[in-house]
């Protein structure tokens, strides 16, 4: 049996159940939830996405720590009996049968704080601002032995699964260190076909992606990049870690992520998954430094800033392109 195989299946599962639940709570968002800015059907699905995730690593793993982004403390508030009760609906309408109680429990499971040598991570939600606006968004699991991330799986409910006009959405994306990344259905049992980066070696042919909020990466200094190189693509905006799976399946090149604050450092969740993929794929991801990302720190990657994701050829001009822009900027003021 090759490494890794019964994570993986019981990873597979579980991100699949997830995203179903995700999917079915993203279609109750109409324009008067908007208009209020009524936060619940992320709230819900965010809670109902870690409880389904947890609940399946806990069965068959049950020593495993789980960083998790969510705990249920505040779900067991009475002031949120209604959140409770919709998490716990949207949990048995996928046919697990289980009281709040259990159901609190298993979200619990992803609030370790302390975490062994081998541990899960999970954002239940990647992107909560594309899962409200109906775009992108991603449940994101990975394992992670000794700083080493094993295995990622990416749930990716409004991702095509192929560039074909018409193609069904909805893309499960996925990676065994060692062993290659592959696509599947969200939907089918299709068989998975393996997935490859890009062969672009000039920068100037490069697309890249980015975040569609400013506040999460620096879109300024990306455009500075980007004409540092003689790129002149405009950038791919989508939110979450739909944008791993976007220059991993080879429809774009690079992704960037340049820091916008001081002092913010990226949360392992955001990025875990995404980066099993994206290297399985033959790309590369470090951060604006060009350094390794270090996962063996606990929730953040707290010895880095920024990443860089390319298809592994572009790497070292890209890294060097945003070098030397934020040098320019730094000293600029
Ligand atoms: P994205 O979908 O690329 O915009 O990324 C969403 C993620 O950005 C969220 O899951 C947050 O954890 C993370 N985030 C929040 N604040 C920041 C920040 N200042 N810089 C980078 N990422 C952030
Ligand atoms: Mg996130």
């Amino acid at each position: 049996m090759p490494a890794f195989a019964t994570e993986l299946q019981t990873a597979l599962n579980a991100v699949a159940h997830a995203s179903q639940l995700c999917r079915t709570v993203q279609s109750t968002i109409t324009s008067e939830v908007l208009d209020k800015r009524d936060q619940s059907p992320v709230t819900i699905a965010d809670f109902g996405s870690q409880a389904v995730v947890c609940r399946s690593i806990d069965a068959v793993f049950p020593n495993d720590p789980i960083i998790a982004e969510e705990d249920a403390a505040a779900l067991r508030w009475p002031e949120n009996a209604a959140f409770l009760k919709a998490v716990c609906e949207h949990v048995h309408r996928l046919g697990i049968t289980a009281e709040d109680e259990e159901i609190c429990h298993w979200i619990d499971r992803g609030g370790a704080m302390k975490y062994t040598s081998r541990f899960w991570t999970l954002d239940p939600i990647d992107g909560t601002k594309g899962f409200l606006r109906k775009g992108q968004y991603a449940v994101s699991l990975a394992l992670i032995v000794d700083g080493t991330i094993e295995l990622g799986v990416l749930g990716c409910p409004n991702l095509p699964i192929s560039a074909e006009e018409g193609s069904p959405i909805g893309a499960l994306f996925y990676a065994v260190r060692g062993q290659g990344a592959f696509i599947r259905p969200l939907d089918s049992d299709a068989p998975p076909r393996p997935i490859r980066v890009t062969k672009t070696t000039d920068p100037a042919l490069a697309r890249f992606c980015e975040s569609v909020e400013s506040g999460h990466s620096a879109h300024n200094e990306s455009a500075m990049v980007a004409q540092r190189l003689g790129l002149t693509a405009t950038p791919v905006r989508m939110d979450s870690q739909a944008k791993y799976a976007t220059v991993a399946r080879g429809f774009a090149d690079a992704y960037l992520r340049l820091p916008t604050k001081t002092g913010y450092f990226e949360k392992i969740w955001d990025h875990a998954g995404g980066i099993a993929v994206v290297e399985e794929a033959g790309g590369r991801v470090t951060d604006v430094a060009g350094k390794p990302l270090d996962f063996s720190r606990g929730r953040e990657l707290n010895q880095n800033r920024g990443v860089i994701v390319t298809n592994g050829l572009l790497h070292d001009q890209i890294v060097a392109a945003v070098q030397a822009v934020m040098t320019a900027e730094t000293s600029a003021g």
